[in-house]
């Protein structure tokens, strides 16, 4: 725990836990309070890790095996029919809160985000050589 992280705080103080809405023995889910849909939550871990790069095995694992349980109450309680799951992770992803957190978005087909939309300005086309050099090289 760290005193001045504001994830750790929501961990060990009842001050906000009418925000919380499911909960395991090595993770925390809650509603985002900066939502960009209805329902948008988010799962951490109890212990305080600051991104992929420190988490545990077993940590990774409560925080997703409880996202997809958020996932399954969004859906059952909102009506939503899908979700994105989106870490910013490291200081190069724009992290804002530096204690690992999973974003977990419910969506629905005709909702405003065009998740897509945004996806295709960014994609690139580079060909079979270049895939494989890329590929090797991350293998190493
Ligand atoms: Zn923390």
């Amino acid at each position: 725990m760290y005193p001045s992280c504001v994830f750790c705080n929501l961990v060990r103080t009842p001050a906000r836990i009418a925000l919380r809405i499911a909960e395991s023995d090595r993770a925390l889910a809650f509603l985002d309070i900066n939502p960009i849909r209805y329902g948008h939550s988010l799962v951490i871990p109890k212990a305080h890790v600051t991104d992929l790069s420190d988490v545990s095995p077993e940590d990774l694992e409560g925080v997703m095996t409880l996202a997809r349980k958020v996932a399954a109450l969004l859906r059952r309680r909102l009506g939503t029919t899908g979700e994105n799951l989106l870490v910013a992770s490291g200081p190069g992803s724009e992290q804002s809160v530096l204690h690992l957190h999973v974003h977990v978005i419910p969506r629905l087909p005709d909702d405003d985000l065009r998740w897509n939309d945004w996806w295709q300005t960014k994609v690139r086309h580079p060909d079979d050589a270049e895939l494989e050099a890329l590929a090797q090289c991350i293998r190493g």
